[in-house]
């Protein structure tokens, strides 16, 4: 082949060929960047020519130039191709942690476009025209929401666990129940933030059993707060005993300069009790009782943005927002926005509320998702009748460490093709589509479970399957 070599025609003229214009217009790239890549193809070419294994035409054919502008196109789309891609979510779990958790409602999305794209009053007060604090946004909204006294925001929870006993526990003694000293999503332990901040833990009780008077014997001049850790992602069961927070706050309150702080982990604004889901204490209810910090997740149960929420006694929360850590932990305006947009749809009742997809998600009950379930297989029957498909009685997780218990009725597709396994079916979907559709497999059955999935996403699971059945032969 190494004759063919010079057959290849020269960088210039394959530039004048109109497939090189037509690739640089639909591409955005520019001459410059378009032609390194059609050199990098080419030399690309020339070793395979020198080392015999090029399949393709000879370099003088029209066929040749044909390949040649076809593989140019592919690697230019893969090249810049977004890594970070929209997934259609068909597993039923709502905060799937690995597939981004909350969604945001429509106003947090519209409100973080807008702040992106335009200039806006970030620290900046406009009826002075004086320097103002990013605070100051939320901060109202989750005085009202919570009851708090003060409010501030941080990255994540994690980070708003570890400047409050930075800025307030520092070569002091925090005492928490040897049942809570939990580890979330692997990299965050209770026990490895403490001793980076600094604070000594004073583990009290066993695995199983925390009394009151455990608490009472730990504490000594140097006791600066008692931390309770909502055990979010597992539950302990059988002889238990936990201290509620109201017998905490009475202790904590009984002396002059200990701080009860209870780590919520998800911290909801919305009873879900009320229907019978889970039983999360809603933030408001731990703020009446008198906690003097209370941190949760702005990405878990309660629908937003990723952020580390804190509210509580005004002297406290005013420490925190000095501290140097502040700075280093703060979010920033897309994240305020988005929280913005999903708090206000919180304040607006009902209506506000269902915008928010966490929230629409959790209660979807078992009879909706049937009905639209029952069309979906309808449809797909119709258009790949080579799938088995039945409807399944099964249960959705909530996910992201959260409610661990609670399983939510739902009622799944099962779908099963003749000639491929479930397991490379679903990776079809995952990599051959685009969307990527994530689905559940389960006793050799591709699952769909519409709880998560938006109604008219179902019309791109259904071309998806049929695409993807007719690619299989
Ligand atoms: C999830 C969780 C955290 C960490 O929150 P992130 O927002 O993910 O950083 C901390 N504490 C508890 C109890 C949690 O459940």
């Amino acid at each position: 082949m190494k004759e063919w070599l010079r057959f290849i025609p020269a960088i210039h003229e394959l530039k004048s060929n109109k497939s090189f214009q037509h690739i640089l217009e639909h591409s955005g790239l520019d001459d410059l960047e378009l032609t390194k890549q059609l050199r990098f193809l080419v030399d690309t070419i020339r070793e395979q020519l020198l080392n015999e294994s090029w399949s393709g035409a000879h370099p003088s054919s029209g066929a040749f130039i044909d390949e040649l502008f076809g593989l140019l196109e592919k690697n230019v789309t893969q090249q810049y191709a977004y890594t970070l891609k929209r997934v259609i979510n068909a597993t039923g779990t709502i905060l799937h942690t690995n597939l981004g958790r909350a969604r945001l409602s429509q106003n947090a999305i519209f409100h973080m476009i807008d702040t992106a794209r335009h200039y806006s009053n970030l620290e900046y007060k406009l009826e002075e025209g004086e320097r103002g604090s990013r605070h100051s946004h939320i901060e109202v909204l989750l005085k009202v929401l919570t009851g708090a006294e003060s409010a501030m925001v941080v990255n994540n929870n994690a980070a708003a666990v570890y400047l409050i006993l930075r800025a307030l526990a520092k070569d002091k003694e925090v005492i928490v129940s040897r049942g809570q000293l939990v580890e979330i999503g692997g990299s965050f332990r209770i026990s490895s933030i403490m001793e980076e901040s600094g604070a000594t833990l004073v583990e009290v009780g066993t695995t199983n059993k925390t009394h009151l008077f455990d608490y009472e014997n730990a504490i000594n001049e140097h006791t600066k707060m008692i931390l309770k850790v909502h055990t979010s992602n597992f539950k302990t069961i059988g002889f238990t005993k936990t201290v509620e927070s109201e017998e905490l706050v009475n202790l904590s309150s009984q002396h002059e300069n200990i701080i009860f702080y209870e780590d919520l982990g998800s911290g909801v604004l919305y009873d879900f009790t009320q229907h019978r889901i889970g039983d999360e204490p809603v933030v408001k209810r731990i703020v009446e009782l008198g906690a003097d910090l209370v941190s949760f997740s702005g990405d878990k149960l309660l629908g937003g943005p990723q952020a580390g929420i804190i509210v509580g006694k005004k002297e406290l929360v005013e420490k925190l927002k000095k501290h140097q850590l502040a700075r280093v932990l703060r979010v920033d305006k897309m994240t305020l926005a988005a929280l913005e947009g999903t708090l206000l749809d919180y304040l607006k009742g009902e209506n506000g509320r269902m915008n928010i997809p966490t929230l629409r998600d959790m209660l979807w009950c078992k009879e909706e998702i049937k009905s639209r379930a029952t069309d979906l297989i309808k449809k797909l029957l119709e258009m790949a009748p080579e799938y088995e498909v039945a409807l399944m009685e099964s249960t959705s997780q909530v996910g992201g460490g959260t409610m661990p218990d609670v399983e939510l009725p739902t009622v799944v597709l099962t779908i099963k093709h003749p000639r491929v396994s479930s397991a490379a079916l679903a990776k079809k979907l995952r990599v051959d589509c685009q969307p990527a559709i994530v689905t559940r497999v389960q006793n050799d059955e591709l699952l769909i479970d519409l709880r998560t999935v938006e109604p008219e996403e179902e019309e791109l699971i259904l071309n998806a399957l049929q695409i993807v059945g007719n690619s299989i032969i």
